[in-house]
């Protein structure tokens, strides 16, 4: 390995909450952690308006106000926060070397704390992704979002596991939810459509998948179609979430640490180790149940504290 590589003592990956959150901690823990923010810097709270659930703010917080916050808190005690991409990484250790923006810089670490979230999945329609990025009404996450719609009328895409699970949280705080599910059948464990199948709000309709979120800066209506009548029908919803799945940004690591068969990152039990001594995981890249701000937050603590005495055993702090 050449002599001029930079080489620290702790690189994080990410800066979404799971990432803000590893580096004050490890910033605090004098480990003078340098983060690479990646493409999305602030993470998926940059996508949205309001953060209602997010401790510590009684009124709320805008998403974007919210990651500059945990920047600058981050920064506070001297985290290097840096624009970047890790396009590879070979974790043969001890020196584990990082990879930037294809090769334009190397980097070695003796830990690693990897926090690169996940990306919701959309249909793709240019009405849904419109009124998504100006916050009118279109979301991903209905813990997140359902409160905003409670006592209204929802649509939701979606058949899974998860979709069910959105749609009976939904179905408790909203009048009414149509779910939409585009083949005759869920894709839903047999527990899970029961579940929504026996909430009377909650009407399933099969064979159905949205052509346009109506609206032009909150959502007014979901134009949806039968995909075997093809007839087509306005829903009066002012809600429309999208649940078909996420997709973990994972892929530079794959080759090195066990994922699941949807590539989240498989942790040690009770700790944020992976299964490569010194590289440690936190926030959505490793879950795939909670999906929060605080829990990412939470996880990226453990991950800083794992790390922090993973150098000291090794004596490299
Ligand atoms: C629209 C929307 C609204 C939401 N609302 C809420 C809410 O109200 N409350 C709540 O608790 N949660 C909400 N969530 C969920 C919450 O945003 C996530 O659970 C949380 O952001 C996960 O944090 P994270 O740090 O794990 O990852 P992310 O926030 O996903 O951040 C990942 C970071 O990793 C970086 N990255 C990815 N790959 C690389 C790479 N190869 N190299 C370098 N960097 C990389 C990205 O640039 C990004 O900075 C919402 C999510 C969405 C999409």
């Amino acid at each position: 390995m050449s002599e001029d590589i930079e080489h620290v003592k702790c690189l994080i990956i990410g800066s979404g909450p799971a990432g803000y959150t590893a580096a004050i901690y490890a910033a605090r823990a004098d480990m003078q952690p340098v983060l690479y923010q990646g493409l999305q810097p602030g993470g998926q709270l940059t996508e949205t308006t309001d953060v209602d659930n997010y401790p510590g703010y009684p009124e709320g917080i805008n998403g974007p106000q919210m990651m500059i916050d945990f920047q600058k808190q981050a920064e506070r005690f001297d985290t290097d926060v840096r624009s970047g991409w890790i396009t590879e990484v070979d974790f043969t250790g001890p020196k584990h070397k990082v990879v930037i923006d294809d090769g334009q810089k190397t980097v070695t670490a003796d830990s690693v704390i990897i926090s690169t979230g996940a990306s919701a999945k959309w249909l793709g329609l240019e009405s849904e992704i419109r009124l998504r990025d100006m916050g009118g009404g279109v979301s991903a996450c209905a813990v997140c979002d359902g409160f905003f719609y409670k006592g209204q009328e929802v649509a939701i895409v979606g058949g899974g596991d998860t979709a069910c699970e959105e749609a009976s949280y939904l179905g408790k705080l909203c009048k009414k939810v149509y779910m939409l599910v585009r083949r005759d059948e869920f894709r839903a464990s047999a527990a899970m459509q029961k579940r929504v199948e026996e909430m009377e709000n909650i009407e399933i309709m099969y064979h159905h998948e949205a052509l346009e979120v109506l609206g032009e800066n909150a959502v007014e209506g979901v134009r949806v179609i039968n995909n075997k009548t093809k007839e087509e029908r306005t829903l009066n919803v002012t809600g429309f979430f999208v649940a078909i799945g996420h997709k973990p940004n994972t892929d530079p690591f794959k080759k090195w640490l066990k994922t699941d068969n949807q590539g989240y990152i498989i942790k040690k039990p009770d700790s944020a180790k992976t299964d490569i001594e010194g590289v440690f995981v936190s926030g959505d890249a490793a879950d795939k149940v909670y999906r929060q701000a605080v829990t990412a937050a939470g996880t990226g603590c453990m991950a800083a504290l794992d790390a922090e005495r993973y150098l000291a055993e090794k004596g490299l702090h």
